[in-house]
């Protein structure tokens, strides 16, 4: 099988980790500041903090910038569960808000629009999370814009984006976001095996989210309340969580993110084939906006079902039937069984379930090689079949 994602472990990767065990610190010792400080390197924003996963790191997000009871919080339908599911683990509601049909991605217009309606209902969010799908950057300009006006914080979902650019700015600058949250799962483009990040130019924000990455302890006598009892001595002052990355994984981190701009132009080279030997398919290539530069962790077609003579589920199986490893990113959120229980309906974000019954996403990794893709294009091709 021809997998959708997968990594790339070099004897250095092994190595460092390696290094680690041999170490005195698994865990809190001096790797993660190190991987900390190449996010910080590469993107240019103030702080990051590591930690176990993007869904760790979208809750602490969310709990810094005060999201509760009461609150609501908004992001797109195509996404993972987890940008949605941050919005419920601090006990406020969440919202959808449907995509753009070139982009896929969370829409501006649509955005306003529900703020609009929103306003009128007294029910504006307090956050709202887009997603940049694929690593392509949605249009923060006008969210950021919009935010300022309707007074909403953001936090930008890259968990596909790292390496990539809006306006020629790297993607976790943070410039149009209060918070960027990144992903280093295996599929994804850079890999600690489990982990996260979460990016901010805000000292206080960082401040609060390195509280509750850990159990919201502090050891920093200026942060007390009274008075240090001596040098054993901490405090909690929050409810914070072990959301802590290892010294292994950032150990990892921090060796892979040493070869990120090849990562990303790797898959650059792949997808400008893909778009090439896809020409005259009956499907839709990825729209590449003018003004980013994805960070490619996934390439979605769209299939062109009213010029195929096969159902979007004949097309995805038979391609897995075939040997390749196909998926589909990602199931609308608000169609989940546990958001349908909270009221949502088919039907309520049409663009989205539109995008759901065509969307496949082909394999895509940086190692992928020019056989594998062509494999990939000569089966999708057989499978097709004979157009309508
Ligand atoms: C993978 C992913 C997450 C969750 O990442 P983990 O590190 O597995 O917790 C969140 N949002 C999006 C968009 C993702 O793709």
């Amino acid at each position: 099988m021809i997998p959708y994602g997968k990594q790339e472990i070099t004897q250095q990767d092994i190595d460092a980790v390696v290094d680690v065990l041999h170490s005195d610190f698994l865990t809190q010792g001096p790797q993660v500041p190190v991987f900390e400080k190449s996010l910080t390197d590469f993107t240019g924003a103030k702080h990051a903090l590591a930690v176990n996963s993007a869904t760790s790191a979208l809750h602490i997000a969310c709990l810094a910038l005060g999201l509760g009871d009461g609150d609501v919080l908004w992001t797109t339908p195509i996404t993972f569960v987890a940008s949605a599911n941050c919005g419920l683990y601090c006990g406020s509601k969440v919202d959808f808000v449907d995509i753009d049909p070139t982009t896929y991605n969370l829409c501006p217009t649509k955005l306003e629009k529900k703020l609009i309606a929103a306003k009128a209902n007294g029910q504006l969010p307090k956050i709202v999370v887009p997603v940049h799908l694929c690593g392509q950057s949605c249009d923060m300009k006008a969210i950021y814009a919009l935010g300022k006006e309707y007074n909403f914080k953001i936090i930008e979902d890259a968990s596909h984006a790292i390496g990539g650019r809006y306006h020629d700015k790297p993607i976790g600058l943070c410039e149009y976001s209060d918070i960027t949250v990144f992903s280093f799962h295996p599929v994804k483009i850079v890999t600690t095996a489990e982990g996260g990040a979460a990016l901010t130019n805000s000292d206080i924000l960082a401040e609060k989210m390195a509280l509750y990455r850990s159990h919201g302890i502090t050891r920093d006598p200026s942060k007390m309340v009274g008075v240090s009892h001596g040098g054993w001595y901490y405090q909690q002052v929050e409810l914070g969580y072990n959301y802590r990355m290892t010294d292994l994984q950032a150990a990892l981190g921090v060796s892979q993110m040493k070869r990120l701009g090849r990562f990303v132009a790797s898959r650059h080279c792949l997808a400008q084939r893909y778009n090439k030997l896809l020409e005259g398919l009956p499907v839709v290539t990825p729209f590449q906006l003018k003004n980013t530069y994805s960070g490619l962790h996934l390439y979605v077609i769209r299939l062109k079902l009213d010029e195929i003579s096969k159902s979007h589920e004949q097309v995805f199986n038979e391609l897995r039937e075939n040997g390749i490893g196909v998926n589909l990113h990602y199931i609308p959120v608000h169609s989940q069984p546990y958001y349908q229980n909270k009221g949502f309906k088919l039907g309520d974000f049409p663009e989205s379930e539109r995008y759901y019954q065509e969307a496949i996403s082909l394999p895509m990794f940086h190692i992928m090689t020019e056989e594998q893709q062509s494999t990939v294009v000569s089966i999708l091709k057989a499978v097709l079949g004979s157009v309508k």
